[in-house]
């Protein structure tokens, strides 16, 4: 498969390369030049087949022979080695559980599978060392660091927001060691991610290292979202109704691979774009004007995006007509209000929690099923309530269980070292 530049047609790349850049030459985001259909008869016989061979079947195409099938086999095996089941919540409405891999958010999945790829690039050929350099407001350096873990030929250096992480998501990024290296940075997101984008500019660091990131635009960590789709329709299809998704967005990453799995022929009738306060594609269906805006915080934080970098992504799966978009996709956006009542509304009335996310996610889901029939609505559980302990607490008004994962990681010791600046990160680089 041959991938281009959305800044340019004419720039295209194979998978390696463009995993291994992350980004086009001219900064455009990777986008494959054909959209793979799958028969009929591989939907019907879902049921047939593990877990495994569906995602293999699904993505195999967009990798083509770079890696070989057997490598890539022992690579979605590894990647896939957990659970994501359909918990039905109330009549008609599931909660797709994305959260059962190692760092409890669903962010596992893309990083693994970015790991394994990059990995087998770097065993078989010329590439060198590599470092992946990632900036992280939470989740994504967690879920990096657990995937990068070890892997032969890559150091891992993420810097993180001094005192805005949360004390659960600090310890996955701080206690693993080997070659992962945590950066506590004097400052908030968004120096982490100026520091980031400069150090890619500098000569005097990319004549003497790689450097790649690890963040969703990057297309081994975007691609293998598809997975969650398939699988959830796996656990659906014999409900014989028509099929929703509703996907708490920020970057806009998962519902896209969600939306490139419809076009690959996977019968999902819609999808719903769940967004907090950060609301610029909620405004862009209702007007047609994409104005992106500076985020705003809120409880569902991984999804304070302004300016989503992927939804560039989605409109190119739909020729970037605004009519095909809105046919499949509706947008709508919920304040932190109406995200802790609804909360403790589902938890009074069936028990189930949900997490910040997920909650607008089924708030989502929700209003676009109103007034309608012969739907079963499934939202996406995009992180364990455990990693939004105290918001979940304060507003179900009852106490989560603490997984053992989590109770055994709260005894190890986190290990950082404090940058203040651009330099100091320069010269750590350099050392
Ligand atoms: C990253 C993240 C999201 C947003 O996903 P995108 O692909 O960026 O839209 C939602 N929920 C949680 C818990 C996340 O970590």
């Amino acid at each position: 498969m041959k991938y281009f530049s959305l800044n340019n047609r004419e720039h295209t790349s194979n998978f390696e390369d463009a995993v291994v850049r992350g980004l086009a030459p001219d900064k455009g985001l990777y986008f494959p030049e054909e959209i793979v259909k799958l028969p009929a008869s591989f939907f019907q016989e879902l049921n047939k087949l593990d877990k495994t061979e569906i995602a293999f079947n699904a993505i195999q195409k967009y990798v083509g022979a770079e890696i070989p099938d057997s490598e890539l086999m022992d690579i979605i095996d590894e990647t896939l080695d957990f659970e994501f089941p359909v918990v039905d919540v109330e009549e008609n409405i599931g909660s797709l559980e994305l959260f059962h891999g190692p760092t409890l958010a669903f962010k596992d999945v893309g990083a693994r599978f970015m790991a394994g790829s990059l990995g087998y690039f770097i065993k078989k050929g010329n590439l060198g060392k590599v470092t992946v350099l990632v900036a992280t407001s939470g989740d994504t350096g967690g879920a990096v660091a657990n995937g990068f873990l070890g892997v032969d030929g890559i150091d891992v250096v993420i810097l993180y927001p001094k005192g805005k992480v949360s004390d659960i998501q600090e310890k996955q990024l701080t206690t693993l060691g080997q070659n992962i290296t945590a950066l506590k940075v004097d400052g908030v997101f968004d120096d982490c991610q100026k520091m980031v984008k400069q150090a890619f500019l500098d000569k005097d660091i990319t004549e003497q290292r790689r450097l790649t990131s690890a963040n969703s635009i990057n297309l081994a960590r975007w691609l293998p979202q598809m997975f969650y789709y398939f699988l959830a329709y796996r656990q659906l299809a014999d409900k014989n109704k028509k099929l929703v998704f509703s996907v708490p967005s920020g970057n806009f990453g998962n519902i896209c691979a969600g939306m490139l799995a419809r076009e690959m022929g996977l019968p999902i009738d819609h999808f719903v774009a769940a967004n907090n306060a950060n609301d610029t594609v909620t405004n862009y269906l209702d007007t047609a004007n994409y104005k992106p805006k500076p985020s705003v915080a809120t409880i569902s934080n991984a999804m304070d995006v302004g300016d989503p970098s992927n939804f560039i992504r989605v409109l190119r799966l739909f020729d970037d007509e605004y009519s095909s978009v809105k046919k499949v996709l509706s947008a709508y956006s919920f304040d932190d209000e109406a995200t802790r009542k609804v909360m403790k509304k589902v938890y009074s009335e069936t028990g189930y929690i949900m997490d910040p996310h997920g909650a607008v996610g089924y708030l989502g889901l929700q209003k676009y099923l109103k007034d309608k029939d012969g739907y079963y609505g499934t939202f996406l559980e995009t992180a364990h309530p455990v990693k939004f302990l105290d918001t979940v607490e304060a507003a179900i008004g009852d106490k989560v269980e603490i997984p053992d994962v989590i109770q055994a990681l709260m005894d190890e010791q986190k290990k950082s070292l404090q940058i203040s600046n651009y330099e100091d990160l320069k010269g750590y680089l350099l050392s």
